[in-house]
């Protein structure tokens, strides 16, 4: 092979991260192969349909395949025949009754995969994983690799944020190579070529360090949220204002206001199940002392979720049941529809437990709600749900909740009682407006 073409590359894995990856990848210029064992999945993308929400990705896939760079498949075959570099994305979920990580998908991935192999290849993990995982998969690789195939590992973990996926691909703040070689990062350099020519960073280091990066800039995140939440605690016992603490803070450039914000805390499917594994992978190499306080972390941000039903209650006048609840939001943050481990759904269905008749609404991730939690009642809109509600409780801060006027929901509901389970809105608007306003770790 002429090691100065681009090469060509596979991505193994199309959910949130591999359908992103891909497709930007294609646009940037690369022929790409997306691979997923879930053929409704495959179809839907090679149809032009992102199975997803994350905005801006349609466009693009539009063009991608328009490009003909871009296809997709199931099979692992044709991926090997194709690739010079293989992306894998597939997912790393939490083990049920364990905070391990899953890495059953990973594992079936390279197990799939390097049977086919049949030149000098680079095999790239992106998922997140435990440390030390990369390490066995190179064993695993070299065995299932044909005879004389020189097969190579790498990690290169992945930063992105839905709902700012595109964004974060095209333009991400660094890139993080773990290689074994200089070839390995010569190839992962081509691979990442039209990126790194806009002056992107990068950081070559050991595979160990790089699987690292991505759970301790997970667990730092979640801990300056857990952090601010723990303060929000503190101020509820004083009468103090966790906003007005949070907005000092944030003015202290040595802090920064980002993921400073008070509420209803962190959700979805990284943040929780990666510190979680992170802490057990810790005490599995006798060093779980050193990131103990992650437990505290995962502590505190599940309190967020009981204390938000908590303040429904309050403002109910000490009952759920019987009352008619508007649940804003059940995506796991804004502009995403993505449900896991969504602390907006896990107050819902609590409140809903509880007796009270909770009707939900979101702007992008009813239809994955509805599918995975049938027993709740969805709303058409903010207003449909809020319709003779008792209370308003916003869970998820969409925009699209900030916007509203306080004047209009007041004439669609019994009471103006609002939880603002975000600091998403004004106050003193909604208090002047009429409505009894409360929210987390204010007086
Ligand atoms: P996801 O569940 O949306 O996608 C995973 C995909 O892998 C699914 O489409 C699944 O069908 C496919 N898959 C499973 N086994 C497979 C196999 N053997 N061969 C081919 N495909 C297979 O998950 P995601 O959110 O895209 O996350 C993937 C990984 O990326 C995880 O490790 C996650 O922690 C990490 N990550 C995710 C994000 C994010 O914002 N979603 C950001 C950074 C890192």
């Amino acid at each position: 092979m002429n090691t100065m073409a681009p090469p060509r590359l596979t991505v193994i894995g199309t959910g949130y991260l591999g359908a992103t990856h891909a497709i930007c990848m294609a646009v940037l210029g690369f022929e790409v192969l997306g691979v997923d064992v879930d053929e409704g999945k495959i179809a839907k993308l090679a149809s032009g349909e992102v199975p997803f929400f994350e905005p801006g990705l349609p466009e693009l896939l539009a063009k991608a395949l328009e490009s003909g760079r871009l296809r997709f498949t199931t099979s692992l075959a044709e991926a090997g025949a194709f690739g010079d570099v293989h992306f894998v994305c597939v997912g790393t979920p939490q083990q049920p009754g364990s905070d391990a990580c899953d890495l059953s998908y990973v594992d079936a991935a390279v197990r799939g995969l390097a049977p086919h192999l049949d030149r000098r290849t680079l095999v790239v993990g992106k998922s997140t994983v435990p440390v030390g995982t990369a390490a066995g998969l190179t064993t695993l690789l070299h065995e299932l690799a044909p005879a004389g195939t020189d097969v190579e590992l790498a990690w290169n973990p992945e930063f992105l944020r839905e709902g700012f996926a595109v964004d974060d691909t095209m333009r991400p703040d660094r890139l993080v190579f773990g290689v074994a070689s200089d070839w390995a990062d010569a190839r992962l350099r081509a691979a990442f070529q039209p990126i790194l020519d806009q002056g992107t960073p990068v950081i070559r280091t050991d595979l160990a360090t790089a699987e690292l990066v991505k759970v301790a800039a997970n667990s730092f995140l979640a801990t300056k949220i857990s952090y601010i939440n723990a303060m929000a605690e503190v101020c509820e016992a004083v009468g103090a204002d966790v906003k007005d603490l949070a907005d000092s803070l944030a003015l202290d450039d040595r802090i920064g206001g980002k993921f400073l914000k008070p509420g209803l805390g962190f959700g979805g499917g990284c943040l929780p199940k990666d510190i979680r594994a992170f802490a057990h992978r810790a005490e599995e190499l006798g060093v779980g002392q050193a990131v103990s306080f992650l437990r505290e972390v995962d502590a505190i941000n599940r309190r967020r979720r009981a204390r938000t039903v908590d303040l429904v209650r309050e403002l109910l006048g000490g009952r759920i049941s019987g009352a008619r609840i508007a649940a804003w939001g059940a995506a796991f943050k804004p502009n995403s529809d993505d449900i896991r481990d969504a602390p907006a759904l896990d107050v819902a269905r609590t409140m809903h437990g509880l007796g009270g008749h909770v009707r939900v609404y979101d702007p992008a991730a009813l239809d994955n709600a509805r599918l995975a939690f049938p027993e709740l009642r969805y709303g058409e809109s903010a207003l449909d749900a809020a319709r003779d509600a008792d209370v308003v409780v916003l869970l998820t801060e969409w925009a699209d909740f900030r916007e509203i006027d306080p004047g209009a929901l007041g004439e669609v509901v019994a009471h103006k009682r609002i939880v603002d389970g975000r600091h998403a809105l004004d106050a003193a608007m909604w208090r002047e407006a009429g409505w009894e306003y409360r929210a987390l770790g204010r007086s």
